[in-house]
């Protein structure tokens, strides 16, 4: 048999997607793919009715449809802080992880560097593959995330085609601040590199932090690519609905790259999210609050444990230190906690660069009775006879 591509040789599968089949196959509380138990909010659901009930079943515009991205626009323009033009500047794709690597296709040739803050969203390796990239890691620090200004301008040296900032960030919870960004910013300009950003938790950041828009800092919206989705905001993960926001000479080009991977986004789901888009203020405030208090839980019931783990200054995430467990495989170590302690989180080493074996990924996007299960049965883990890692 012919051999199959080199390209997909060193791939492994999402082992944040695997831990959800593992979690399925012994019935755990699944914290490890981030996405939510609990409903979209009812117009919304309602809107799809009556959607369903018509007749937008047949392709959309393949960069997004009219009103989805005339929607998209205002809410954007107004949150972002700068005008977007539905007409030249957005592309509807199937969820961000499309966005991504469309934006990547797009400013990247093979052999391309591309800087990559480690730890990063597992995709980020994934889409350095597929488009030939070869990824320069900087370290975001632990406790508070930061990098180290000198590292970062060394990568900048080796005059990367692109920098991936994922803020607020998967899995750290790092928001990055203005200064920081504007550091980014600085370098972006004076080594001309692209800046892409995946800002799903856009709507998802805790008190006092604030998210600032990569593409607002003055003179980088020409060299900027914003990649987010629906998916978090609105609690629709399934509907696959993201896009790309960037200037009209950039979205051109990720239009035809978008068209040839998967022609659009499905159109009656575009047609209902447009609710979504025109909701209010209020809307985004309540969100904020409702994460607020699941991570308050979760934090709380994780100190109660004696589990040594970060706080999220944005996002639904928290790493958990299993180094007390004499633990040297994280992947064997969540096999076994969602079989026998039923719980499922996602090994932190598919986010490090560097050999990390001792942290665990928990995410909180869920019911607070979930989450007080969850907590309840981690209870066991002191108690509980541990194997022979
Ligand atoms: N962002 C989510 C996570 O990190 C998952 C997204 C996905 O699986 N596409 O868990």
């Amino acid at each position: 048999m012919p051999e199959l591509s080199k390209r997909t040789a060193g791939f492994t599968d999402s082992v944040i997607r695997r831990m959800t089949r593992i979690a399925n196959k012994y019935n755990a509380v699944n914290l490890s793919q981030g996405f939510p138990d609990f409903d979209p909010p009812q117009e919304l659901k309602d809107a799809l009715k009556t959607v369903a009930g018509g007749s937008l079943h047949q392709y959309a515009i393949t960069w997004g449809a009219q009103n989805f991205r005339e929607a998209l626009a205002r809410k954007q323009s107004k949150f972002m802080g700068t005008e977007i033009d539905p007409e030249t500047q957005i592309v509807v794709t199937c969820g961000s992880t499309e966005a991504m690597i469309a934006a990547m296709l797009t400013v990247v040739n093979p052999g391309d560097k591309v800087v990559v803050f480690s730890p990063f969203y597992e995709n980020y390796g994934a889409d350095a593959i597929l488009s030939g990239a070869e990824p320069i890691y900087v370290h975001l620090n632990p406790p508070h995330f930061n990098f180290d200004v000198e590292e970062l301008e060394a990568a900048f040296k080796q005059h990367p085609k692109a920098l991936i900032l994922c803020n607020p960030s998967n899995p750290s919870g790092k928001v990055f601040s203005r200064a920081e960004l504007q550091i980014i910013a600085d370098f972006a300009i004076k080594y001309d590199t692209f800046v892409i950003t995946d800002e799903v938790y856009e709507h998802i950041v805790y008190e006092p932090y604030e998210h600032v828009y990569f593409a607002s800092l003055p003179g980088v919206a020409d060299r900027t690519i914003s990649c987010s989705s629906l998916s978090k905001t609105y609690s629709i993960t399934g509907w696959r609905l993201g896009y790309a926001i960037a200037p009209p000479r950039i979205t051109e080009n990720i239009r035809k790259v978008h068209d040839f991977l998967t022609v659009g986004a499905a159109a009656p789901l575009q047609e209902a999210a447009v609710t979504a888009l025109n909701f209010g203020d209020d809307y985004y405030r309540d969100l904020q609050a409702h994460y607020a208090a699941k991570r308050d839980f979760f934090l709380q019931g994780l100190k109660k444990l004696g589990l040594k783990h970060t706080v999220p200054q944005g996002a639904y995430y928290i790493m958990a230190d299993i180094s007390e467990f004499g633990v040297t495989d994280d992947l064997k170590f969540c096999e076994w906690l969602a079989q026998e302690i039923g719980v499922a989180a996602v090994p932190c080493s598919s986010f490090f660069k560097n050999n990390v074996n001792h942290l665990i990924r928990f995410h909180f996007a869920k019911n607070i009775e979930t989450l007080a299960e969850a907590l309840k049965r981690l209870e066991r883990l002191q108690s509980i006879a541990r194997p022979e890692w």
